[in-house]
């Protein structure tokens, strides 16, 4: 008998329990002990390898999936590189449908990863054929044996956190989280946290964050689509012009809207500050924090978790270029930090 090795079976083994990590320094004039779960932990470097994994993983439990199948999407973000990570390992095809605004890097990245990809014009409505939404779905029902993950109409989305990463909080605070803070786009992820955790306590308050440009702030407050609240954005992620089933409001307690500016700065800051390279919405669910508590929403003993979904490495032509910071003019806005005269 040799000795035994110490090896997982394969990198989706790696997916989940991801680190609770203190913040120190960029807390440091705030209220409160400050909690990030850190995402960027996950083998594709983002949140999304959990609900890639689980949604699979569902369709194979009731035989919808076998070798050789199909898995079909409509993202160029964090959740294709998911799903193309899943479906190479678990042998499926991945076809991914995205826009024809998504950055070469990012489709070069999704094809490295064997991902078949359909660039779609971007200038056409969603109901034209030619839209990354109508090629998805067209290619579905075309192709034996294929899902359409679709994550902002998916109710597996919110399953997979309130099964992995609502459970995960909550272990590792020992129950003593009394917040969290969380991005929400397709809101999954808040949802599905929110739920898990509001199980055990209900007093634990859930706090969205939102970008200046997106529906979801309002529709909470009000239940209607307010079409004056939709306008272009520069945070990818975060918010949406529609308003996605795989959120589950009633879970939520109040949402609060971030800049793109402010956001981009306190991502930059995370890493100057806390060591923590991490992408945009980290940055934005960050300022929404300073937001909150300048509103007094924490007190001394609060314990609050935020979610940092993914690694910074996906935005060095975005927020960490600094010719993008001024092309975007994000160094001319009040109190920004110019790059020679960085001393965060
Ligand atoms: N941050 C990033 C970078 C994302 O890609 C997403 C997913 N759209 C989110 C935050 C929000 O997560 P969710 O879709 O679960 O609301």
């Amino acid at each position: 008998m040799g000795k035994q090795i110490d090896a997982y079976s394969n990198i989706l083994d790696l997916i989940g329990n991801t680190p609770l990590v203190k913040l120190n320094k960029i807390t440091a004039p705030l209220t409160g002990n400050f909690y990030a779960k850190i995402e960027s932990f996950n083998p594709g470097h983002s949140s999304k390898d959990r609900i890639a994994a689980y949604i699979i993983e569902e369709a194979e439990r009731k035989g919808i999936l076998k070798p050789g199948s199909t898995i079909i999407e409509t993202t160029s973000g964090n959740t294709g590189f998911s799903l193309a990570m899943v479906s190479i390992v678990k042998g499926y095809k991945c076809i991914l449908a995205v826009s024809s605004k998504s950055s070469p890097d990012k489709i070069d990245m999704l094809r490295a990863m064997g991902a078949r990809v359909y660039v779609c014009p971007a200038h056409v409505s969603a109901d034209d054929p030619r839209s990354y939404y109508e090629v998805a779905k067209r290619l579905h029902s075309e192709t034996n044996n294929s899902i359409y993950i679709n994550q902002y109409f998916n109710a597996l989305n919110i399953e997979a956190h309130y099964k992995t990463t609502g459970p995960e909080i909550w272990n590792q605070t020992n129950g003593n989280i009394t917040h969290l803070v969380a991005c929400s786009g397709t809101g999954g992820t808040i949802s599905g946290i929110a739920r898990y955790l509001k199980e055990q306590n209900s007093n634990i308050k859930v706090l969205g964050v939102d970008a200046y440009g997106s529906v979801l702030k309002k529709f909470h407050e009000t239940g209607e689509f307010d079409h004056n609240e939709v306008y272009p954005y520069r945070i990818e992620g975060l918010g949406k012009n529609l308003i996605p089933t795989a959120t589950d409001f009633e879970t939520i307690d109040r949402y609060v809207k971030v800049s793109d500016g402010e956001s981009a700065h306190m991502a930059r800051k995370l890493a100057h500050k806390e060591g923590m390279f991490v992408g945009y919405t980290s940055g934005a669910a960050m300022q929404a924090i300073y937001q909150l508590d300048t509103e007094g929403e924490f007190s001394e003993d609060s314990n609050i978790v935020v979610i940092f979904p993914d690694h910074g490495s996906r935005y060095m032509s975005k927020v960490y270029s600094n010719e993008w910071m001024e092309n975007q003019g994000f160094f001319d806005t009040k109190n920004a930090e110019v790059p020679e005269e960085i001393e965060y």
